[in-house]
């Protein structure tokens, strides 16, 4: 069986087929630049050469139609026809308080998925336009919606109801969301692999660190707290977004500098995070290759640390136990150097990190000491073999 995951952005869309007999990537690829002049596709079949498409693409329905169109091209296509792909999986970046599971797309989700975009009116529009364009294109095949808040769907009350008026809870349903789910809900069920435990019965600390990041504390497999919230802003600092703020900082900032709220939403979540502090990149490798010549760089990496350093101290001292602690995504699952400070500050709490172990990148591998006082390891996410799984579940 295969499977068709889609993950649309404002301006892109990105693909995997992939075949879930072997759970095989077949063909993946990147549009770019959707709506806007220079779009192109970047399609690879696996085995095959990348080629490169360019042609004007109006819209996510257009970029759709040529992205079906190399997967069955006869030269650098995966498949023969459109028939031998049996679901699409589609990210879906908020289902708010709708949806706790991925779920087969059909009226009423659609309507859902529109009712959220109260919520999340930069993220959720494009996935529509793309879950529009597959029904479109694709009639009679089931679609998916996998929710990357679902998995956060489990927290408590107490850890998702902000100190604001409660009114604003009922009127705006402003409250802790919860983001990278998927990715966290793999890391999870890799991790109790590992850990050789049934997942229902596992608590670790998921550290997904990448150019967005998100820590979950994950109890009995479930996710019980986590750093982003209503939006994927608060928590740890990023590549271009602050995490967590003094709130008055806002209407100070838009003050001095006659901003309207539009001007912050922007400085908050692109202008910000390692980039505003180094002044140098958003990209942590570039943030390591100045850090020994720019002092705002090497504070950047240190910033960074010190915020994933305390979320990780702070859930691990309100769990009754951990099982393990995951590095996932970008930074996680590469950055040595980053993985070896962070944990190098929690001696306190017995955390010993194993050098040789640690030599490591995007394999999944033990990185602590015999003796540390819970074992941490680096799993590479997919979030894409994720949506597909789920979708299958669904649709088999
Ligand atoms: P992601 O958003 O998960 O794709 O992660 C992207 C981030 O991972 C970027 O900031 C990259 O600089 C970072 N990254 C990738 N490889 C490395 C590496 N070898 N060392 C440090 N950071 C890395």
């Amino acid at each position: 069986m295969n499977i068709l995951v889609i993950n649309c952005g404002s301006s892109s869309l990105k693909y995997q087929l992939i075949d879930m007999k072997n759970e095989n990537v077949l063909a993946k690829g990147l549009v770019e630049r959707i709506g806007i002049e220079g779009s192109q596709i970047k399609h690879e079949t696996i085995g095959k050469e990348e080629v490169k498409i360019q042609e004007a693409m109006k819209d996510h329905k257009r970029a759709l139609e040529l992205v079906l169109n190399s997967l069955t091209d006869k030269n650098y296509g995966a498949i023969a026809s459109l028939d031998e792909i049996q679901a699409v999986g589609h990210r879906v970046v908020h289902g708010g308080e709708s949806f706790a599971d991925s779920v087969v797309i059909d009226d009423q989700v659609m309507k859902a998925i529109n009712d959220n975009v109260e919520v999340a009116p930069l993220h959720n529009p494009p996935n529509i336009m793309g879950i529009e364009a597959c029904s479109e294109l694709m009639k009679g095949v089931p679609q998916v919606a996998v929710f990357d808040t679902a998995f956060h769907q489990t927290m408590p009350e107490k850890n998702y109801i902000y100190a604001l008026p409660y009114e604003y809870y009922q009127k705006y349903k402003i409250r802790r969301y919860g983001f990278h789910g998927t990715s966290h809900k793999f890391i999870t069920e890799e991790a109790a692999k590992l850990l050789n435990k049934p997942v229902d019965q596992v608590n670790l600390i998921t550290c997904h660190l990448g150019n967005g990041s998100s820590i979950t504390s994950v109890v009995n497999g479930k996710s019980y707290d986590t750093t982003m919230g209503f939006t994927p802003l608060e928590g740890l600092v990023m590549g271009t977004r602050t995490g967590d703020l003094d709130p008055a900082i806002i209407p100070f900032i838009m003050d001095k500098e006659n901003m309207n709220p539009n001007d912050m939403n922007t400085l908050l979540n692109k202008k910000s995070g390692v980039l505003g502090i180094s002044g140098v990149s958003s990209d942590f490798r570039d943030l390591e290759d100045a850090a020994s010549s720019e002092h705002r760089a090497q504070l950047a990496l240190d910033i960074f640390e010190a915020k994933v350093r305390k979320y990780i101290g702070a859930y691990y001292g309100t769990m009754d136990h951990v099982d393990g602690i995951i590095f996932t995504a970008g930074v996680g699952e590469n950055s040595i150097s980053m993985r070896e400070s962070i944990i190098a500050g929690l001696k306190n709490l017995g955390l010993k990190i194993d050098s040789e172990r640690n030599n490591v990148r995007g394999k999944a591998q033990l990185i602590s000491t015999d003796d540390s006082s819970c074992p941490i390891f680096v799993i590479p996410t997919n979030e894409e073999l994720m949506i597909a799984k789920e979708t299958l579940e669904l649709t088999k």
